[in-house]
């Protein structure tokens, strides 16, 4: 049976109503827009174009999948962070907007001129490294990952936004780094308990297990980074973990208990906690 042809508006309203929650609308124009290979002002002067059949039919793949459950940028393998596209894939973890308070808090603490030695462990897509190098073009930055794949995706992300200060190297947190000593340690490590439920629901599903949890309380990274940080701070130097809501009290803590000074945590627009800094002792 052949389907009456659709305009493009008819297929976005129907494709919409398929789809749940208040994205819905929005989700599926970009999943079309990513068929097409158009942007988003292409809709407006051609809501009564009627579409050809392979491209109605990728539309409604990609919409299936979408339904099914993968996020939408897996499907278009593109997610906006700061002012850059990146690419993403399963191996990395999709960019959040909340991890922008930790770029900016970052930002607050790296000079414009000079150039500086900055870290940022757990790179995944590459988005808090290439973010900051964005914006201090002086500064030399080291990126990790424990993933030989998210590193492909991160090195790409480098590439096409014409990054050029971020060396990628491939290990566990500090493992790669023997030696050396940063101005600036910033980290969105995982930091979900790992029998959390959320874990089993909604997107978090198909992103990578290791970039989200992290033993019994959430924390087991965030406290081999935090142990770390001593070794691997320059005097001054500062350490900047994002982590989850309820997290801020036992990570200011384990700050503490490192001989962190000026520890606090920074909410997000949401007024939540979200974000840990502080500072290794000594001259700057
Ligand atoms: N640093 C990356 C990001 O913020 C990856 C974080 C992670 O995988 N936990 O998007």
């Amino acid at each position: 049976m052949t389907a009456a042809p659709r305009d493009v508006r008819q297929l976005l309203a129907e494709a919409a109503a398929t789809l749940p929650g208040v994205e819905g609308r929005h989700e599926a124009e970009l999943l079309l827009l990513h068929v097409l290979g158009r942007e988003r002002s292409w809709l407006f002067a051609h809501a009564t174009d009627l579409l050809d059949a392979d491209a109605v039919a990728a539309f409604q793949a990609l919409l299936a999948r979408r339904q099914a459950g993968e996020p939408v940028a897996y499907l278009l393998g593109r997610r906006g962070f700061w002012t850059l596209d990146l690419a993403v894939s399963p191996a990395t973890l999709i960019p959040r907007p909340e991890t922008e308070l930790l770029v900016e808090l970052a930002l607050d603490r790296l000079p414009v001129e000079t150039a500086v030695d900055v870290a940022d462990l757990g790179t995944g897509s590459g988005a808090i490294a290439l973010a900051l190098a964005s914006e201090r073009p002086q500064a030399r930055i080291t990126a990790t990952d424990a993933s030989a794949e998210a590193l492909t995706v991160a090195r790409r992300n480098a590439a096409a936004n014409g990054v050029h200060n971020v060396v990628f190297v491939a290990g566990s947190w500090y493992a790669p780094l023997a030696g050396q000593r940063f101005a600036l340690i910033a980290s969105n490590p995982p930091y979900i308990a790992s029998d959390d439920p959320h874990l089993l629901q909604g997107d978090l599903r198909h992103e990578p297990a290791s970039a989200l949890a992290s033993g019994p309380d959430g924390l087991d990274d965030i406290r081999v980074i935090v142990a770390g940080a001593g070794a691997h701070l320059l005097p001054g130097g500062w350490l900047l973990i994002e982590h989850g809501w309820d997290q801020g009290d036992a990570i200011r803590a384990l700050f503490e208990q490192a001989g962190f000074d000026r520890v606090s945590t920074v909410r997000d627009l949401e007024q939540r906690d979200r974000v840990t800094c502080g500072c290794l002792p000594g001259v700057v």
